[in-house]
């Protein structure tokens, strides 16, 4: 929704004022250093752990630092003269990463820690934090018709295990470093993101991306069929990337929601069998479907509660679901050929 009532956005930065961004090789955070680079600020610092050369965008003029920022040393530095710092930067994946890896996702509060005390150190005027709505209590996603969840569903806590717990706590330090520090700090509960220079193959990639995949490598094989995880009620709802990082501008230039976690999510409702008719529609196929159901599914149901930022905003990700999913579709097409046509694309794995 974006109608004349929308507010604008105010930043309160110079045009040459640092802006570092953490997690910058991978999908989110490298979609925000263009965003801001396209925007026309002129001093961007990019910073992620893998080797550039994996990184899904290099932006030239962008400063690009490898730096494990599980070390609070690296965070020193990644920080350093920094204005604005938005933290993107976790180890993370799709249903199938996150409910093997507990451990690999809970030890992204180092990241977080490290980043924010650096950053107070540093001085810095606003700090972000991208949490999950992997944080809500699961006791209230047992239903695929799922009641859409708003902020205040986040306790009593009953987060998803490893992934939701250590976001939660994330979320709290960040409340804690206004409220005894006096840092503006920010945090988004993001819904399921997906779009283009995101994870598509090897493990990591979410539901969107594997689904457009699958469709994709059935045509290309000649074989007709799909194999779905979970028996295909399941829902959710998914936000396009471009409302993703505008979310995240707006959310980080509005004092009303310091230290206010807040929904970023559309609301627009579909179950995974859903998404496969819409990934068959574009890839103009029809697949035989088989599901698996020992592999992993996630809650039954989660849906985003956009009653807060409507009001804050008169806005919320309003991209619909086919048209965000097209665009993906034939990104990952293109990716699948290449790959296949033996050029070097950058993917993810374990
Ligand atoms: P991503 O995996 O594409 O990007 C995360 C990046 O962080 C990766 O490039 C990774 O190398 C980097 N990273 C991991 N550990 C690091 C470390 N120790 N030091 C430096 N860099 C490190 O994931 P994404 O989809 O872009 O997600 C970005 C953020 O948004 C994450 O915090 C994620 O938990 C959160 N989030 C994403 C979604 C989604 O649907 N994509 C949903 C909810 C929350």
């Amino acid at each position: 929704m974006s109608n004349n009532k929308t507010k604008t956005i105010q930043h309160d930065l110079k045009q040459d004022d640092l802006i570092v961004i953490a997690g910058a090789g991978g999908f989110i955070g490298g979609s925000l250093v263009r965003y801001f680079h396209d925007l026309g600020y002129t001093r961007i610092r990019a910073v992620d752990k893998k080797p550039l050369s994996n990184w899904y965008q290099r932006i030239p003029g962008v400063e690009s630092l490898r730096l494990d920022l599980s070390e609070s040393e690296s965070c020193i530095r990644a920080v350093e003269n920094a204005v604005e710092v938005y933290n993107l930067a976790a180890d993370m994946g799709g249903m199938g990463f996150i409910e093997r890896f507990r451990i690999e996702c809970m030890r992204s509060s180092l990241i977080n820690t490290h980043m924010l005390e650096a950053a107070y150190q540093a001085g810095v005027n606003r700090y972000f934090f991208a949490s999950s709505a992997c944080v809500y209590n699961t006791d209230l996603q047992q239903d695929p018709n799922v009641r859409a969840l708003k902020e205040s569903d986040a306790y009593p806590a009953m987060s998803e295990r490893g992934y939701g717990w250590e976001k939660l706590f994330a979320e709290m330090l960040c409340q804690e470093y206004w409220a005894e520090r006096h840092m503006k700090t920010f945090t988004a509960r993001f819904h399921n993101v997906y779009g283009a220079n995101g994870t598509w193959d090897g493990g990591r990639e979410k539901a969107p991306a594997a689904i457009c995949r699958k469709v994709i490598q059935a045509k290309d094989a000649g074989i007709n069929e799909i194999m779905i995880w979970g028996d295909g009620t399941q829902t959710r709802s998914f936000t396009y990337i471009d409302d993703c990082v505008v979310g995240i501008d707006r959310i980080v230039h509005c004092d009303e929601l310091i230290a206010t976690p807040i929904n970023l999510g559309s609301s627009e409702l579909i179950s995974v069998d859903g998404l496969v008719s819409l990934a068959e529609e574009i890839g103009n196929v029809k697949l035989n479907r088989k599901y698996d159901l020992t592999a992993p599914r996630g809650v039954a149901g989660r849906n985003s509660d956009n009653t807060f930022i409507k009001q804050v905003f008169g806005w919320e990700p309003s991209t619909p679901f086919k048209d965000g999913l097209t665009k993906t579709y034939h990104w990952i097409e293109q990716q699948y050929v290449a790959r296949k046509a033996g050029e070097r694309v950058v993917e993810d794995t374990f």
